[in-house]
């Protein structure tokens, strides 16, 4: 039976990089849907300019792209579970994965939330550069890249809704979706929060921590 996980935290809060390290090292399929939602944006799909607008607006995409996202990538798992990387941010999305795990006899294992207070958020964003090629993520002041370029060779640029504006809007929207999640999950005694604002392997350990457990 797979193990199932959900990292969310605050826009900055290092939970995709917390979550590649769970991938690797448990053998599990990373979901990230704003990664996934970025590179249909930036193709020509049907659905490609509606994306590219809500995101830009900081907004959540619909419940049925989100479904149609998800749906598709967990069709070809044959890993030992999977990470859900950014989602649910919502109480539809949240009995979503609940249903699409429901269907195979798994469940939400952990839901793990990153905290991180607000400056820290604007602090990390307005420092991130994204390679325009992989995606790979860097930050002027944690993770510098080497050279201008990323690992791949591919160009860093700041992401389009890193603007200080998009941070704010995304912040706001975090806050008041994903208070109603978090809550159900401590109601489902799945919850575990963790400070974001120490050094990676210190955050990793504490996760590792929680999922051995
Ligand atoms: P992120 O990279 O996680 O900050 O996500 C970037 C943007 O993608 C968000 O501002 C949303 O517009 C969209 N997005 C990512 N994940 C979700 C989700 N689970 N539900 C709806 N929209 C999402």
């Amino acid at each position: 039976m797979g193990m199932n996980i959900v990292i969310l935290g605050p826009q900055g809060s290092g939970k995709g990089t917390q979550s590649e390290m769970l991938a690797n090292k448990y053998n599990l399929l990373h979901v990230e849907t704003g990664k996934i939602l970025r590179e249909i944006a930036s193709s020509n799909e049907p659905m490609a300019d509606e994306i590219r607008r809500t995101m830009l607006e900081g907004k959540l995409v619909s419940d049925v792209v989100l479904e149609a996202v998800i749906g598709q990538v967990m069709k070809d798992n044959r890993k030992n579970g999977i990470v859900f990387d950014g989602t649910p941010r919502n109480e539809g999305q949240y009995d979503l994965i609940k249903r699409l795990l429901k269907n195979r006899n798994e469940k939400i294992d952990r839901f793990i939330v990153i905290e991180i207070s607000e400056t820290e958020t604007i602090k990390r964003l307005t420092s991130r550069l994204t390679c325009k090629n992989c995606g790979n993520v860097y930050n002027t002041l944690t993770k510098p890249p080497t050279g201008n370029v990323c690992e791949c060779g591919g160009e860093l640029v700041v992401r389009d809704d890193d603007s200080l504006e998009s941070i704010k809007k995304r912040l706001q929207v975090y806050h008041e979706m994903t208070a109603k999640v978090i809550s159900l999950a401590k109601n489902e005694n799945i919850l575990y929060e963790i400070n974001g604002e120490r050094p990676i392997e210190e955050i990793f350990n504490d996760i590792v921590r929680v999922i051995e457990n």
